[in-house]
């Protein structure tokens, strides 16, 4: 049987082979989808041993995006510039394709919510890799204006060159943020501890529409500042989480599952609904 896994550490919570196994059931394709937690110095070496030994694909997430990004033989033009790797494919020809699918599955996630992105007015919080990922596809709706907010001002600034000739991107530090903003994606890590981005209460009015990357069984620290603020419309990163997993099986196996249905079933299975 054909074999997939992802690498993490930690990823003993990774929700990833549920979502792969759902998927492989609704296209029935005949695969099993595994956990790898290498140690963080061991990764190169799992790596090559779980595609000796017959592995077909991977995903890669927290701390290995980057490595995975200088192991593999060949880059997609989105995971280039991405600068990280989140799905790897040993292709035909035993190349090691190395893509990048979190971006991709932002947007998918935001569409299928119905959240309007061309000429819209988007603020990105945060410039570390997940908002590196964002940037190109996000620039490919044609906002009209795409801010980049970050604690560490001189990154954002950076993120803003980098990807300047893809579309109207600039950044600016928290204190200069101006409204009104359609649309707040939070790709800060801030979530995860509980804090909060410093952002000015006043930037958040009833018809924008929130996103936070992170996703846990209740409202997000920042998802609940926001609808706290009079933000109606909230969403949390679970849809980008499966929809970027979709998009990964689609390269891996050259068929796109459906979304809403196993969407549906994770958040049975974290008990949100
Ligand atoms: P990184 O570590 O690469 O970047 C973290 C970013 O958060 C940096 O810009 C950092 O600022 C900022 N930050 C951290 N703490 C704070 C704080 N207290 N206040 C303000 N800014 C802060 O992480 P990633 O980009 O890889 O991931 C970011 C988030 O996105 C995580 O929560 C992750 O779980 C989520 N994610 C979700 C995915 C999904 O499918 N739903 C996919 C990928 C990521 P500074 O530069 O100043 O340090």
């Amino acid at each position: 049987m054909d074999r997939y896994l992802v690498f993490g550490h930690p990823v003993r919570h990774s929700k990833s082979p549920f979502i792969h196994t759902l998927f492989a059931r609704q296209t029935q394709q005949e695969l099993e989808y595994g956990l790898a937690e290498p140690a963080v110095d061991e990764f190169a070496q799992a790596l090559c041993t779980f595609f000796d030994q017959g592995g077909k694909g991977c995903n890669v997430t927290v701390p290995f995006k980057e490595q995975a990004f200088a192991l593999v033989d060949r880059l997609s033009p989105r995971a280039k510039r991405a600068g990280a790797v989140n799905t790897i494919k040993l292709t035909d020809d035993g190349v090691l394709l190395g893509d990048n699918t979190d971006g991709a599955g932002l947007v998918a996630d935001l569409k299928s919510h119905g959240v309007t992105l061309a000429d819209s007015r988007i603020l990105l919080l945060g410039a570390g890799g997940a908002a590196r990922g964002a940037l190109a596809p996000l620039l490919a709706e044609l906002p009209s204006e795409l801010v980049i907010a970050n604690r560490t001002h001189t990154k954002a600034q950076q993120l803003a060159a980098e990807f300047h000739d893809l579309g109207p991107v600039t950044a600016q530090t928290y204190e200069q943020l101006a409204g009104p903003f359609d649309l707040v994606i939070n790709s800060t890590s801030a979530s995860l501890q509980g804090e909060l981005p410093p952002l000015a209460p006043a930037l958040i009015h009833t018809d924008i529409a929130i996103y936070d990357m992170m996703y846990s069984a209740s409202d997000t620290a920042f998802i609940s500042w926001a609808k706290q603020h009079g933000a109606s419309q909230t969403m949390d990163g679970l849809g980008m989480l499966v929809e970027q997993a979709a998009e990964a099986f689609t390269v891996w196996r050259g068929i796109r599952p459906g979304t809403k249905q196993v969407l549906r079933e994770l958040k049975r299975n974290l008990g949100v609904i």
